[in-house]
């Protein structure tokens, strides 16, 4: 792997094993076959490393722009660093950092750990009081009149014609904290699903901050799993559990059936424990409404935007909008809605998602990086 020039500068190798933060800077720096990237990855290291001995940082920006270290301007950089400069996409963190963290490949890397509020934008509507009302939105997988859809007389009829008896004699639509019911596994009655914001909460996500590629995707296809965090802090999951099928758990099982999990017209809900968070990229559902011809509901609370960066996926590689930085949508997406390109905050080509601009849901349906181990904590 290490060029002619840098096998004579071993010594220098083998002391910079001495720390792991540095030996993955090195990794990422002789990884790369691209200059901008390379230059890139030895600012950020040796920003990162600044406290650290300067010495070896001189040597490490004099051999990063050595031409034979560029072998392509077109080959595919799978792999970057991020950096301090960041941080700077995201919201007001409570706190920032770099940590030491497990990957799920049983390795020891690099992560940034990034601590948020747990509710920090506006909310809902959620369940409508009564038939005649409209709340949030829900992508209805029941017999009669399947697929996105507000949340009023047209679905909750539906779902009564589908055997789920959730509303009442006098027009209201029965409504429960998930908390309540989610144990009551035989009962008739059925429920809209609404639970409530715990604002002591705090969220604490741990990336790896030299996101590498798995050998096999891993798919996002339960309650737990988890797409990425919003540039708001707030945790982006897969898709609103199942009506027909319930919930599927992470051991394989599933919940109760027949419940409504609402989500409001950003595409967002509080999960039981009180900690809002989004089955939708919010900031292109307002096209995927119109897409479904919903009209009447409204994101309103998060910008909608066509090819800006909106979040991280747990892997570490970046989401955006669903067009290129040069105004096209991109037609090279893999099976997880990524690809390698440039973007306007990483000026190399690096791997990244894109959001759906139609699809419900517009997230991805799988990671292609390695993540951490256990990377959302409630605190
Ligand atoms: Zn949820
Ligand atoms: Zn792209």
């Amino acid at each position: 792997m290490l060029g002619p020039q840098l096998k004579s500068l071993f010594p220098l190798r083998v002391s910079l094993k001495m720390h792991f933060f540095r030996d993955s800077c090195v990794s990422a720096v002789l990884g790369s076959s691209c200059i901008p990237y390379t230059l890139r990855s030895s600012v950020q290291c040796f920003l990162a490393l600044t406290k650290k001995s300067l010495f070896l940082e001189v040597p490490l920006i004099v051999f990063t722009i050595l031409p034979n270290l560029c072998h392509s301007e077109s080959e595919p950089t799978l792999s970057y660093l991020m950096s301090p400069s960041d941080f700077k996409y995201f919201s007001s963190p409570i706190s920032f950092g770099f940590k030491d963290c497990n990957l799920e490949t049983n390795k020891i890397a690099t992560c940034i750990e990034l601590v948020f509020i747990s509710n920090p934008l506006p909310e809902g509507p959620y369940c409508p009081k009564s038939v005649d009302q409209t709340g949030g939105i829900y992508d209805y997988d029941g017999v009669s009149n399947p697929g996105l859809q507000p949340i009023n007389h047209k679905l909750l009829m539906a779902m009564e014609t589908d055997g789920f008896d959730i509303v009442d004699d006098r027009g209201k639509v029965r409504i429960a904290h998930p908390n309540d019911v989610v144990n009551q596994r035989n009962r008739t009655k059925k429920y809209c699903l609404e639970a409530d914001p715990d604002y002591k909460l705090k969220l604490k996500y741990l990336i790896p901050a030299n996101p590498t590629l798995r050998k096999e995707p891993s798919p996002i296809d339960n309650v737990l799993s988890l797409v990425g965090v919003s540039l708001y802090g707030v945790p982006i999951n897969g898709p609103a559990p199942s009506i027909v099928n319930g919930p599927k758990m992470p051991d394989g099982s599933k919940g109760p059936v027949g419940d409504l999990p609402a989500v409001d017209p950003c595409g967002g809900h509080q999960d039981p424990s009180g900690f809002y968070h989004f089955h939708m990229f919010p900031e292109t559902i307002n096209n995927v409404l119109l897409t479904h011809n919903i009209h009447d509901v409204r994101c309103l609370y998060v910008p909608q935007t066509v090819n800006t960066l909106i979040g991280f996926a747990m892997d570490g590689y970046p989401i955006y909008a669903h067009l290129d930085i040069n105004g096209q949508e991109p037609l090279d997406l893999d099976q997880c809605r990524g690809h390698v390109g440039i973007t306007k905050d990483f000026p190399f080509k690096v791997y990244h998602y894109h959001a759906s601009n139609a699809e419900s849901p517009n997230t991805l349906p799988c990671l292609r990086g390695v993540r951490a181990d256990n990377p959302l904590s409630l605190e």
